[in-house]
C-alpha cells in the first residue's frame, strides 16, 4: 500500500507484433483498473514498462535501445515481452532494469510494478484478498482450470449448457494457485469438466510462468503445480491414454497419488452407447501398470447402474470388473433421464426397482472391497491434513481422501492440532469408509 496520496504514474513503451500489443493492452487495463495513471512522458512517470520484441536482429536492437532510453530518461524500468524470454540478453545489456519477464506475463509484470511502485490504497478493491473470495475452509481450495467439454457422453447435457472446452491460460491458473498457497492453502483440488483435456483447445499453447515457458497441457500443469509444495489433487480425469504420464509424478511425490477417474461402466456395448472409451481390459491393465509404478495410488471412480438396455450379463461384467480392479473409492448412481440427454432416446429403459436392486448389489461388493483396502492400512504411517479439531481429537484426511466425497482419518490424540496442520499418524483401526489413527 502506498504511503503517499500521489497517484502513481506508469510510462509504457509497446513494441512488436499484434500479439505483443494485446499483451500491452492487458497490462494497461490492469494498471487503470488498479488506479494507476498512464503517463505519455518519461519525466512524468514514476516507472516505465517496455514491452519488447525479439523476433529478428533489428527488432532486438530496437528493443534494447528503447530499454536504454527509458533507463537514461527515467531510471526505473520493467521489461516484458519476447526479448525477455531470450536468455539473459536484457540483464546483460542493461543490468539496472528492475525486472524482466517474457510474453503473456501480465501477472508477473503487475507483481513487479506492485513491488517497485505500490498502488494507492483502494478501500473497495483492497478488501478483497489476492486469492479472491473462497467458500472453502482456509486450508484447501478448488482451482478450476477449464470450462465446458468436447465429449458428448449420451447421458450428459453439460456440453449443451456450457459449450465446448475452454481452458484458462496456464499463467492465470498458476498465479491463482500461487495466490492460494501464499494465503495458506495446503491442498489444491484441480477441477473442470474434463481435467485431462486441459489445453486441447489452446493447442497446448506455451505460456510463461516464473521466468520459464510452460505448455498448457495437464502433465506440465500438474508438474508446475507440484512445485508449489502443497497437495495437488486431480479430479474428473477422463481416461485418455496420456493420463499415464501423471502416474510417475505421483510416484515421485510431486502431486498427490490420487486419481478421480470416472469409468462409468465396464461393458463395451454399454460404454459405446454412452459414447465413452470402451475397452475394460485395457483399463484393467492400465490400472495394474499405474499401481506397479505408484503403489500408493488411490483410485476413485464413478459408475452408472441401469443404463438403458443394460442386461443382467452386462451388469455382471461391471461387478466382475470392480472385483478385479479393486478400486479404493466408488460412487455409483442409477441412470436417470436428464432432459435433453441423447440417452433418453435409447430403447429398453430399466425399471427403477431393478436399477435400485443392481445399485445395492454393486455397493455391497464395493463396500467389501473398500473395507479390505482400508484394513490393509492398519499399522501404516500416513501424512494427514487436519480439517477440524474437537475434544475427541482431530478430524483429518490422508492423500487418499478428497474433502466432502471420501473418508476421514480420526486422529484420536489430536486435540492439540490445528486446522490446516499436516502431521504423521499411525493407523490403528478401519471400517469401510474411515480410518482411526494416533499421532506418531
Ligand atoms: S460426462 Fe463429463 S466427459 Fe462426458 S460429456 Fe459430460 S462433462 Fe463431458
Amino acid at each position: 500500500m502506498s504511503t503517499s496520496n500521489k497517484i502513481p504514474r506508469v510510462g509504457f513503451v509497446s513494441l512488436g507484433c499484434p500479439k505483443a500489443t494485446v499483451d500491452s493492452e492487458r497490462i494497461l487495463t490492469r494498471l487503470r483498473t488498479e488506479g494507476y495513471l498512464i503517463s505519455p512522458s518519461y519525466e512524468d512517470s514514476d516507472l516505465v514498462v517496455v514491452n519488447t520484441c525479439g523476433f529478428i536482429d533489428s527488432a532486438i536492437a530496437e528493443s534494447l535501445d528503447a530499454i536504454g532510453e527509458a533507463l537514461t530518461e527515467n531510471g526505473k524500468v520493467i521489461v516484458t515481452g519476447c526479448l525477455g524470454a531470450k536468455g539473459n540478453i536484457v540483464k546483460q545489456t542493461h543490468p539496472k532494469v528492475l525486472a524482466v519477464t517474457g510474453p503473456q506475463a501480465a501477472n508477473e509484470v503487475m507483481d513487479a510494478i506492485h513491488a517497485h511502485l505500490p498502488k494507492l490504497h483502494d478501500p473497495y478493491v483492497d478488501l478483497v484478498p489476492p486469492q479472491g473470495i473462497k467458500l472453502t475452509p482456509k486450508h484447501y481450495a478448488y482451482v478450476k482450470i477449464s470450462e465446458g467439454c468436447n465429449h458428448r457422453c449420451t447421458f450428459c447435457i453439460i456440453p449443451s449448457m456450457r459449450g465446448n472446452l475452454v481452458s484458462r491460460p496456464i499463467s492465470d491458473v498458476m498465479q491463482e494457485a500461487q495466490n492460494l498457497v501464499d494465503a495458506g492453502v495446503k491442498e489444491l483440488l484441480v477441477i473442470s469438466q474434463d481435467t485431462s483435456a486441459y489445453g486441447v483447445d489452446l493447442k497446448y499453447r506455451t505460456g510463461f510462468w516464473k521466468g520459464e515457458f510452460i505448455k498448457s497441457r495437464i502433465t506440465e500443469l500438474a508438474q508446475a503445480l507440484g512445485e508449489l509444495g502443497v497437495w495437488v489433487r486431480l479430479h474428473y480425469v477422463y481416461p485418455y491414454p496420456h493420463v499415464d504420464e501423471l502416474i510417475p509424478l505421483m510416484a515421485a511425490g510431486k502431486i498427490t497419488p490420487y486419481l478421480d477417474i470416472p469409468f462409468q461402466h465396464a461393458n463395451a456395448r454399454i460404454l459405446k452407447l454412452m459414447k465413452r472409451p470402451a475397452n475394460s481390459e485395457d483399463v484393467l491393465s492400465r490400472i495394474q501398470q499405474w499401481r506397479a509404478i505408484c503403489p500408493e495410488l488411490t483410485l476413485r471412480s464413478t459408475f452408472i447402474v441401469g443404463f438403458p438396455g443394460e442386461t443382467e450379463q452386462e451388469f455382471d461384467e461391471l461387478l466382475e470388473f470392480l472385483k478385479i480392479a479393486q478400486l479404493d473409492r466408488v460412487g455409483a448412481f442409477m441412470y436417470s433421464p436428464v432432459e435433453g440427454a441423447a440417452a433418453n432416446d435409447l430403447p429398453n429403459h430399466i425399471a427403477p426397482e431393478l436399477q435400485q436392486e443392481r445399485l445395492a448389489r454393486l455397493m455391497a461388493i464395493q463396500a467389501e472391497i473398500s473395507a479390505q483396502r482400508l484394513a490393509q492400512k492398519i499399522g501404516k504411517t500416513l501424512e494427514v491434513l487436519v480439517d477440524d479439531v474437537d475434544e475427541l481429537g482431530a478430524i483429518a484426511r490422508s492423500h487418499a481422501d478428497a474433502p466432502e466425497i471420501d473418508g476421514l482419518v480420526y486422529v484420536q490424540n489430536g486435540q492439540s492440532l490445528q486446522q490446516g496442520d499436516k502431521v504423521l499418524v499411525r493407523v490403528t483401526h478401519a471400517d469401510e469408509h474411515d480410518l482411526w489413527a494416533e499421532i506418531v
